[in-house]
């Protein structure tokens, strides 16, 4: 057949029909160099015809292949159709959006030499005790002697580069690039780490996944923060290697913590590959490379780590299935959980969702049969739940947003050598700064919200399109100089809380404090080792750092949550808060949660304290049930945006007029819009959307399928941005 299909990374739902040079035969999934426009390109041959829609002596020759066999496993390609077909975003870009970076640009699929430090004769030769006055160089030189370690391993095993380079200068250790030798862990695998008694929920539930380990099965690992959901993962996973097959596991986005990548590395001596943000390209491939060819046992990683190439997978480990980061919210927004059990059929292997909190949507998936759920109901070893205490805030006197029964709780704690951890979901110094006299208030003008006053670097900063500016000395509309702020950040609580707690250390956690590469990771370790009593942190701090010494959490403002205009901030907010109360009080230490509220008789607060988690979810299914809102119903938003807001509404408009005489529309259908998204100015664009809403995927998805070549030809396609986001978790 003459005529091959190449798909592109470009936004254009097509691929491009190219002619083949006589001997070449390039298989689909391989990519090829082509001509485009005026310059080459790179694509990936998807398929061949006979024919084409154009004239065949218009067609381009192809210029050359890069790849002799597909770069996809037969599982990944369906996959990845499927998703181009599913969100509606074009095959190309998804495709490439699968490879790592070096791939896209074009570079052969085979390793590179990468960077290694390993002890020399003299280094094997030194005894340990000569070091004893650089504890960093001695930690550092015994791992070397026991293995050698890449460069991009050296901040995750928490080695310091400094000490490194110490030991070079000494001669006990040197640095060689050298292709790394495939090597097959498989003869050799043992489980090195003590393994724990298991408990009887947890040997119920290794027994469940491990009778049916050779087939696809959804599990739903329920159960609190320490649990021992983790330690599951790791007899589960023994099975899975021990039969020579390969294991994935996704972590957060911030959730990819030392500790956890310690734990994995500490029970196999198999390999444990991260891919995690600190890597560079070639690492990243190197990385792809190793998933390929099976040398690598176990990868972790974030959501995109899905899209590995594995020789040999056995079984899908997705940790904290609830996080909203395993959902792509730009581009092509794709859903990686969800992706996830969809490979795990493909595959016919298990996967395992864990979660303290699981997904609304995940347990409607278990009420349906879909998944099946498992539950560790204690917590592991001999920690005791936490007790949980409402603060009623009305006419209390606070202090920097805290009031009398919290300060005096913090100094219990403290005072008994433990750790407490502050929760405000508000970074800056303030989240507001007006005028006294005139109410003037200080708003970003491209975005209709008011600018955060940041006190350190005396700036005013928009949250929502990162602008900046010097705060003003005067009103602009009254001249006066009594400009004040109002409410309470993260970075104020943080100024206000010294002088309270003077010989405490205070440790900030959030976007702030944490933009430079590997300081989230200093400061979480610098908790680790008990030199901050005090923690101050947004959801950041949230999200799967296990802080032995925390004690009392408290969460300082719950009412925004309680009351906000989309529908899943009550779901959000009780992810939150049984996440952040299970971290008071481990290893045998009784813990104490408390919550600042105005509002302690609201329902959802009542319930989630009184009862549990599980309670919350089967009583906030229900209300969805009843409100007919996801997960009983689908969701998919048409977003539009302008810069006159008039183009964006009407080109909505003129969807939903077209979907109103469709064929498929039935009474199930419930069309929103257009109307203006939340926060609808930002960055100097107004933002509008269209909700689509149906009981059945099926129809939701024709119903757009056939309005998307209507879209493309309306002329204001061209003058607004325009996306679509399948099953939204953002309204
Ligand atoms: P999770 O992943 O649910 O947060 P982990 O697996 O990390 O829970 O377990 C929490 C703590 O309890 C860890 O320190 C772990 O070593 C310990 N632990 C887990 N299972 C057991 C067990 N069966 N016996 C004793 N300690 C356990
Ligand atoms: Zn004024
Ligand atoms: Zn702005």
């Amino acid at each position: 057949m003459p005529v091959v299909h190449v798909a592109l990374p470009v936004l254009l739902s097509r691929t491009f029909d190219y002619l083949l040079p006589p001997g070449s035969q390039p298989v689909a999934g391989a990519r090829v160099c082509v001509p485009w426009g005026k310059q080459q390109a790179i694509g990936i041959v998807t398929d061949y015809s006979e024919t084409s829609e154009l004239p065949l002596d218009k067609l381009k020759l192809i210029y050359s292949t890069l790849d002799h066999a597909s770069l996809f496993s037969p599982s990944l390609w369906r996959i990845l159709h499927w998703a181009s077909d599913y969100y509606h975003y074009p095959i190309g870009e998804v495709l490439f959006h699968a490879l790592p970076i070096l791939l896209r640009q074009g570079k052969l699929a085979e390793a590179t030499p990468l960077g290694q430090w390993f002890a020399t004769d003299l280094g094997h030769a030194t005894l340990q005790e000569s070091l004893k006055r650089a504890p960093k160089q001695q930690q550092a030189l015994a791992l070397l002697k026991h293995r050698p370690v890449y460069r991009h391993e050296v901040s995750l095993l928490e080695l310091k580069e400094s000490a490194l380079q110490a030991l070079r200068t000494k001669g006990m250790i040197d640095l060689r690039y050298q292709l790394a030798t495939p090597q097959d862990w498989r003869p050799s695998l043992a489980v090195l780490g003590e393994r724990l008694s298991l408990n009887t929920e947890q040997a119920t539930a290794v027994g469940a996944i491990r009778s049916q380990d050779e087939q696809f099965a959804a599990w739903l690992l329920a159960g609190v923060t320490g649990s021992g959901k983790t330690e599951v993962y790791l007899s589960v996973l023994e099975n899975i290697l021990a039969k020579g097959r390969q294991a994935l596991v996704l972590v957060p986005e911030i959730g990819l913590t030392p500790q956890t990548i310690a734990r994995f590395r500490k029970r196999f001596n198999a390999p444990v590959d991260v891919l995690h943000s600190g890597l560079n390209d070639s690492e990243r491939l190197a990385v792809w490379l190793r998933a390929r060819s099976g040398e690598v046992a176990i990868i972790i990683g974030t959501r995109s780590a899905l899209f590995s190439p594995f020789q040999r997978l056995g079984m899908i480990i997705i940790d904290e299935e609830h996080d909203s980061s395993y959902k792509q919210q730009e581009g092509w927004r794709y859903n990686a959980r969800n992706l996830a059990v969809l490979r795990a059929k493909e595959e016919n292997i298990p996967i395992v969702m864990g979660s303290a909190t699981p997904a609304l949507e995940t347990l409607h998936n278990v009420q349906r049969d879909k998944y099946r759920q498992l539950t560790l109901s204690g917590r592991a070893g001999n920690a005791k739940p936490a007790a949980q205490y409402l603060i009623d805030l009305k006419g209390m006197p606070l202090k920097v947003g805290l009031s009398p029964p919290l300060l005096k709780s913090m100094q219990n704690h403290l005072k008994a050598g433990n750790q407490v951890m502050l929760f405000l979901n508000r970074r800056g110094y303030a989240p507001a700064m007006l005028c006294h006299e005139c109410v003037w208030i200080a708003e970003c003008k491209r975005c209709d919200y008011y600018y955060t006053f940041h006190q350190n670097q005396h700036q005013l900063r928009c949250h929502h399109c990162d602008s900046q500016l010097p705060v003003p000395h005067q009103c602009p509309k009254c001249s006066s100089t009594h400009l004040v702020s109002v409410g309470i950040g993260t970075e104020q609580l943080q100024n206000g809380l010294a002088p309270l707690f003077p010989d405490t250390p205070i440790t900030r956690i959030d976007r702030d404090t944490t933009s430079r590469k590997g300081s989230l990771e200093q400061y979480l370790a610098d908790i680790h080792r008990g030199e901050s009593h005090i923690l101050i942190g947004t959801q950041m701090l949230a999200k799967g750092h296990h802080f032995p010494n925390v004690t009392l959490v408290a969460l300082l403002d719950v009412d925004g949550a309680l009351f906000s205009a989309d529908f899943r901030s009550a779901e959000h907010f009780a992810q939150l808060y049984t996440q952040v109360s299970g971290r008071a009080g481990r290893a045998g230490k009784q813990g104490e949660v408390l919550l600042q509220t105005h509002h302690p008789d609201h329902p959802f607060l009542q319930i989630l304290l009184q009862q549990s988690y599980d309670a919350f979810a089967q009583h906030a299914l229900s209300e969805r049930n009843s409100l007919f809102l996801p997960p009983y119903t689908h969701h998919i938003i048409l977003r539009a945006e302008d810069h006159d807001n008039q183009q964006a509404p009407h080109f909505l408009q003129q969807q939903r007029n077209w979907l109103e005489t469709s064929q498929l529309k039935d009474d199930s259908l419930w069309v929103l819009g257009p109307v203006p998204a939340l926060h609808a100015k930002r960055g100097g664009r107004f933002r509008w959307q269209l909700l689509l809403q149906h009981p059945s995927r099926q129809v939701l998805q024709q119903l757009v399928k056939n309005l998307l070549p209507l879209v493309s030809t309306l002329p204001q396609a061209r003058k607004v941005k325009w996306t679509l986001d399948v099953d939204p978790i953002d309204s």
